[in-house]
């Protein structure tokens, strides 16, 4: 479970995330949405720690791991990333890049790996190296890597918008399957609306740093907070 309060950031005296507090539940996903520059990817590291809020708290599970006073590591924080750009090791072999983030013995780690390569049907990739996979199936082997470590939080930050469009529909079905078996609770940025509908239990809608409107995806599509949420559901059929 995720819970941000009152999560601010200002950049040179410009509040770019203004008050963002959300929740989410074990297996559930939200699905952050808004235009270019809206504080998207800032929410998003700030929560994966690799940028500190200048307010607001964060918890995992109910424990802190972030206020303005007290910091725990991002590697300690039991949350996953997978972003567009969040390339494989080349120089490591698939079973290494998916147990890079174990602590266990090198037999746990191998079962761990080992149970989800085969999950994601690339169990006969295990000794290949991330050059030999096509960009689906190195996206899989990513999934695999991040979930590894069994992470109580994924965030994810437009993961498929690398994905021609043929490969994508099958990829974003397996991975919002594979979170739900796992109970990860998920905060996935995307630009498309299709993928939010399709995998948001609930959406939130950013402007300009601030929530807009919450809730469930069908609820958000028939009554859009403004011109701009209606603009970006008109694509859908
Ligand atoms: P996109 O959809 O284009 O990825 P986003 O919603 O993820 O946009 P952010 O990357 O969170 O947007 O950026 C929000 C605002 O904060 C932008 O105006 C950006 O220029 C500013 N910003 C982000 N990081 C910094 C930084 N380190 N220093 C100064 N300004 C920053
Ligand atoms: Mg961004």
């Amino acid at each position: 479970r995720l819970e941000i309060q009152h999560l601010t950031r200002r950049f040179e005296g410009k509040t770019v995330v203004d008050d963002v507090s959300l929740s989410i539940q074990p297996g559930h996903v939200t699905c952050l949405l808004g235009p270019s520059g809206c504080g998207k990817s800032t929410t998003l590291r700030m929560i994966a720690g690799v940028d500190m809020q200048d307010s607001g708290n964060i918890y995992v599970d109910g424990n802190l791991v972030c206020d303005t006073v007290f910091r725990i590591p991002p590697e300690r924080r039991s949350i996953g990333l997978m972003f567009q750009d969040f390339a494989l090791f080349p120089h490591l072999t698939v079973e290494r890049n998916v147990a890079f983030g174990l602590n266990g013995t090198r037999s746990e780690n191998r079962a761990r790996v080992e149970q989800l390569l085969d999950r994601v049907g690339l169990l006969h990739f295990i000794d290949a190296y991330p050059h030999e996979l096509s960009g689906g199936e190195q996206q899989r082997v990513a999934l695999a890597r991040a979930l590894a470590p069994k992470p109580r939080v994924m965030l994810m930050d437009e993961p498929f918008s690398g994905l021609d469009n043929r490969l994508r529909d099958g990829i974003r079905d397996e991975t919002l399957a594979l979170l739900k078996e796992e109970g990860t609770s998920v905060l996935l940025v995307t630009h498309e609306p299709e993928e939010a509908m399709r995998m948001a239990d609930e959406i939130a809608l950013m402007r300009e740093g601030r929530i807009v409107q919450r809730g469930a995806p069908y609820n958000i599509y028939n009554a859009p907070a403004d011109k701009a949420a209606v603009a970006f559901f008109s694509d859908i059929n």
